[in-house]
């Protein structure tokens, strides 16, 4: 998303073709449209030049094999028989998604971010995240600020969790604050009994260059460490401590 023009472009469900931010920018610069998916995005992607690839690596391969042969039946039945499926959340696990969500601001003060992804492992085939979600994974105000998301986006995609966060720093929150009463939003919002398995984490970018971050737990991506998000400036890059959500308070200490 580009601030500049309130300009978005998107993908989804592209199989066998990498490098989908990029075509998700073609879309952006090249079309009179915000999102393309499945077999048309690829074949967009493939007018646009960009060469097919087997996604599919060996060590992704036995991944996939081991995960099927843990699970019950009825867990692996919606890539069986699209007749039936369980409806058991899908368990985020550090292994089981890995999105980059960016914020950029550049020296004329335009503000831009991305979110890629493959998505949460282990999803019913045509399964789209809240990652390519513009307002979901990412939103820009060109006069207000930047914001991406990772997590669990089957439950993130239905708090537009990114606009809220742009629209919390149009109403006078500071970056950090804005993540944060986002993601009080999101757990109000998400049963309590999936709170154990569930993980989102949101940065932003304010038109002035002011950043924060937030987290709904702690060792957001492994578990036992405090979670970490990047800061590039004239400074350099430095990795920062990322405060984390709990019922009542902000904290920056491991969960129990
Ligand atoms: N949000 C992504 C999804 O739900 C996963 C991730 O953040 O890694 O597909």
């Amino acid at each position: 998303m580009n601030g500049p023009g309130h300009q978005a472009g998107s993908v989804a469900g592209l199989a066998g073709i990498p490098r989908a931010i990029s075509i998700a920018r073609r879309v952006m610069e090249n079309t009179p449209h915000t999102f393309l998916v499945g077999e048309n995005a690829h074949s967009f992607a493939v007018r646009e030049g960009f060469l097919e690839q087997d996604q599919l690596t060996e060590s992704g391969r036995q991944a996939w094999q081991h995960w099927k042969e843990s699970q019950t039946a009825s867990e692996v039945a919606h890539f069986e028989d699209n007749r039936s499926y369980s409806t058991t959340p899908v368990l985020l696990t550090p292994e089981s998604h890995d999105t980059i969500g960016l914020c950029a601001l550049d020296q004329q003060g335009n503000l831009a971010a991305g979110c890629t992804t493959s998505g949460m492992a282990w999803k019913i085939p045509g399964r789209v995240g809240d990652s390519p979600i513009i307002g979901s994974g990412l939103y820009v105000d060109n006069e207000v600020g930047a914001a991406a998301g990772t997590g669990h986006g089957d439950e993130m995609m239905k708090a537009c969790l990114s606009y809220r966060v742009v629209l919390n720093m149009e109403r006078g929150m500071e970056p950090q604050e804005a993540c944060v009463e986002a993601l009080r939003y999101l757990m109000r919002k998400v049963p309590p009994e999936l709170h154990q398995n569930y993980g989102a984490a949101l940065i932003a970018l304010r038109k002035d260059g002011m950043t924060g971050a937030a987290a709904t737990r702690s060792g957001f991506k492994a578990p036992n460490q405090i979670w970490q998000w990047a800061s590039m400036s004239d400074e350099g890059l430095v990795l920062r401590e990322g405060v984390y959500v709990s019922e009542n308070t902000i904290e920056t200490k491991l969960d129990e």
